[in-house]
């Protein structure tokens, strides 16, 4: 563990942390945690679990000890065993394929991810070629384009894909749910003009969770020496939120995925430190990066809150009767 021995000029250090409300778990990673803890209850393990629940290590290893097995493809399920496919969502025919091997598939895809599933096949069946706008190879995208049969939908990743498509003539749009919103704003711009019979939704498909995150670090970042956003590497919402914080004016912005092993040296001199989690993040993550910052400086927290958030999701049905 780095920082055993704080840096002397952190130790005398008074930082005042600007911690941004809402952060952390969102009700589809809610639902999905609470759909694989219920499912062992119910079932007993071992239950299999299609990609991470959520991205994040830690929650992940917690599931794995009560008895979650975390597999990659539908091939590596035990027929007769329970199937919980992640809050990412997953392409129709990783559900097929399960159903054929007698395999109880759960679905823990979050709600607001199924909406762009029914939204793509909707465009679809319209004769309508979809452009999805995400990132390439992230598990919400493969499930996204997987709604469609093969060459209905078109990935575009950045203003320039934007610019240079060449899709057929009758058109629509649709998101990833965890996307940059100014980024995806200038994408959908571009389409609107090139393509101006577009169909799509009324501003995009990135989720209220998303955007509360991302306008709460609008708020803590400007003028801050540093922003730390408690998340882990392949957290597609966390990243979006260390871009955001950068652009909203903290003079460095970065990815805490294990409070405990955080070098503190890297925040050495600073004053002002702003701290958010994704939306894959526990708390208790943050209140352990906060417990290390206290233990070199004294700290002055202050929370600032965008919104409130009281979304809940129910969980899957099979589950809940
Ligand atoms: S970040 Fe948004 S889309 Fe993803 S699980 Fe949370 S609420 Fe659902």
């Amino acid at each position: 563990m780095t920082g055993a021995t704080p840096p002397a000029d952190v130790a005398r250090a008074t930082l005042t942390i600007r911690l941004a409300s809402p952060r952390g778990f969102c009700a589809g990673v809610e639902r999905a945690i609470r759909t694989v803890e219920d499912a062992l209850a119910l079932f007993g393990a071992p239950v299999f679990v299609r990609h991470e629940i959520v991205h994040n290590a830690h929650v992940v290893e917690r599931l794995k000890a009560m008895g979650a097995v975390f597999i990659e493809t539908v091939d590596d399920a035990a027929p007769g065993r329970p199937l919980i496919f992640s809050a990412h969502g997953a392409p129709q025919s990783a559900y097929d394929e399960a159903r054929a091997r007698d395999i109880t598939p759960i679905d823990a895809t979050c709600p607001l991810v199924h909406k762009v599933h029914q939204e793509i096949r909707r465009h679809v069946g319209k004769g309508r070629h979809v452009v999805l706008i995400g990132h390439r190879g992230h598990p919400e995208v493969i499930g996204a384009m997987g709604q469609a049969p093969a060459g209905a939908v078109t990935l575009v990743e950045t203003k320039e894909d934007a610019e240079t498509i060449t899709p057929p003539a009758s058109l629509a749009y649709a998101t990833q749910t965890t996307l940059s919103i100014d980024d995806a704003a200038q994408i959908i711009e571009i389409l609107t003009r090139r393509f101006p019979g577009i169909e799509g939704p009324r501003r995009s498909d990135i989720c209220f969770a998303t955007q509360n995150r991302q306008e709460a670090v609008k708020l803590i970042a400007p003028g801050a020496d540093t922003v730390l956003v408690v998340g882990s590497p392949q957290s597609s919402n966390s990243n979006r939120l260390v871009e955001t914080a950068l652009v909203a004016g903290a003079r460095s912005a970065m990815l805490v995925d294990d409070p405990r092993s955080f070098d503190l040296e890297k925040i050495k001199g600073a004053r002002v430190v702003g701290v958010t989690s994704g939306a894959s993040t526990p708390e208790d993550l943050v209140e352990s990066l906060l417990a290390r910052l206290a233990s070199i400086a004294r700290i002055d927290v202050r929370t600032v809150e965008k919104t409130q958030e009281i979304v809940s999701f129910k969980t899957p049905a099979l589950l809940a009767g």
